[in-house]
């Protein structure tokens, strides 16, 4: 006979199963064991800290609605979680999650399942090989998941990326035996750092075709990490990558907020750091500025060479235009190509969005390239391009609208405004981006993922109940909105 507790949770998953796809129900509650049902408190055992912040950040209202309905109005849950696989597996560390209120609006909102596809992340569509195929896996069948036609050949030289890429091309001609290991390259968004790095691969291929290149981003990586963690092969996951002989991370910085996996990889550059095996990362900001980092993976980072990409000036602006219609085999005016270059200032990928814009139109309604059809394709094309909404520049907002610095912000202070701006800069950094909630606490003066649930809720309460305060945070949204 089944006991209290197995009756009660698998009550729990009758319903759960109603709620989510089937998909997210085998990933996220299949694994879940009830351990003991005492005083109305259902303790579940779950197998990490990961898997806890997961269930707590993405199904907590509808495992809560759940218990509730089979406990009643005092029914409790309590996870026990089991440490890695590690022996303090035998000690699992009981968290306790309170089931006071009811949020009905959880439930409108579709489950979210494990994100798994490698594919998608990388340019030039088609899926791509998984890579980690194990165990008894060849070195030789690794793929390097390389995007060829980054290589240095189309990579335009000018003073914006001139350290960056000698030094890149030094690495691919002796991985591991320069001094610039790790490599870090650094730049805003679509200035070449994905090119570049690719470039260095592909270079290495060339040159000792023996050796094992792979080429992930740090999503790609830390997906891999979870999956290895559900599957329970964490084991041929580290050993996998100590396959390699040249490790391309790209956006590193997407690690910010995940010490499981930033944990994982510090390991793992470790061993390939003292084999002498290159590392290859990418990020948005220089290690001195990157938040959510901890500081022994920083510190390792500042071993090797950092060296940033700038804005190209107008003469490689219109280089780097030459060189991809030239690859494309099409013609343009140069006249044309000087506009786009003049008008698009900050962004290569969006300079060749343009240009790809300019060909569109030109092709479809049969009109000739003129500077005419280009100035209006640029200019719907600029006024058209979305901006990001980041984590940075909501609290930049929060902060100038409220008056307060962000040093302020990112304090300790409990002073009831910051408090409330942190709040705020927290509930619109889960409303526009799709950062994590841990993401969002550490780059809120590090602050954890709870703190970020609780500040979302707080803010959703008062808005809820407060018109005035409704009314401040439709101004603070609208100003968001505009950017
Ligand atoms: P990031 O990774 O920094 O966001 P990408 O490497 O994706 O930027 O670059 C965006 C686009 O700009 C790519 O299509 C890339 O080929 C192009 N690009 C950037 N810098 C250069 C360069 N110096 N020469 C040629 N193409 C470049
Ligand atoms: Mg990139």
């Amino acid at each position: 006979m089944k006991q209290g507790y197995e009756k009660v949770w698998s009550e729990c998953l009758a319903v759960i199963r109603d709620n989510v796809s089937p998909n997210a129900f085998s990933t996220w509650f299949g694994p879940i064991r009830p351990v003991r049902l005492n005083d109305n408190i259902l303790t579940l055992q779950v197998p990490s800290q990961f898997f806890y912040e997961w269930l707590e950040e993405h199904y907590i209202d509808l495992l809560k609605k759940t218990i509730k309905k089979e406990l009643g109005p005092d029914g409790r849950l309590e996870y026990s979680i089991v440490m890695d696989n590690t022996p303090s597996a035998s000690q699992p560390k009981p968290y306790t999650v309170h089931a006071p209120t009811l949020n009905k609006q959880a439930l409108k909102n579709p489950p979210v399942s494990i994100p798994v596809d490698l594919s998608r992340d990388v340019k030039g569509g088609g899926s791509l090989p998984n890579p980690f195929v194990i165990p008894g896996l060849k070195k030789l069948n690794i793929h390097p998941q390389l995007i060829e036609s980054y290589n240095f050949d189309n990579f335009i030289q000018g003073d914006c990326n001139r350290l960056a890429r000698s030094a890149g091309l030094a690495v691919g001609q002796n991985p591991g035996k320069t001094s610039f290991n790790p490599l870090l390259v650094y730049s805003g968004n679509g200035l070449g750092k994905t090119h570049l790095v690719n470039a260095i691969g592909i270079e290495v291929k060339n040159n000792f075709p023996e050796k094992t290149v792979l080429y992930v981003t740090a999503e790609q990586f830390t997906n891999q990490f979870i999956d290895s963690i559900r599957n329970n092969n964490q084991n041929d996951f580290v050993h996998f990558y100590q396959l390699i002989d040249v490790l391309i991370v790209d956006d590193i910085h997407c690690l910010a907020g995940k010490p499981k996996t930033q944990d994982v990889f510090f390991h793992l550059f470790n061993q390939l750091h003292q084999t002498r095996k290159q590392i290859i990362i990418t990020s948005d900001t220089p290690p001195v500025e990157m938040s959510g980092i901890e500081p022994r993976l920083l510190s390792r980072f500042k071993w090797g060479l950092s060296a940033d990409l700038q804005v190209p000036d107008f003469e490689t602006r219109i280089a780097i235009l030459q060189k991809k219609i030239h690859n494309d085999g099409v013609e343009m005016p140069l006249e044309v190509l000087e506009l786009i270059s003049a008008k698009i200032k900050t962004s290569v990928r969006e300079m060749e969005g343009a240009l790809i814009s300019i060909l569109a139109q030109s092709s479809m309604n049969k009109k000739e390239i003129t500077l005419k059809l280009a100035a209006s394709v640029i200019d719907k094309f600029v006024k058209h391009t979305p901006k990001e909404i980041t984590i940075d520049y909501i609290q930049q907002t929060v902060c100038d609208h409220l008056d307060i610095s962000l040093d302020q912000l990112k304090s300790k202070s409990r002073k009831r405004e910051t408090v409330q701006a942190r709040q705020l800069a927290m509930y619109f950094s889960k409303q526009y981006t799709n950062s994590s909630l841990s993401t969002i606490g550490s780059k809120c003066g590090n602050r954890d993922h709870a703190t970020v649930l609780h500040a979302c809720k707080a803010i959703r309460n008062l808005v809820d109940t407060d018109k005035k305060f409704k009314q401040f945070v439709n101004e603070l949204d609208n100003l968001i909105k505009i950017m």
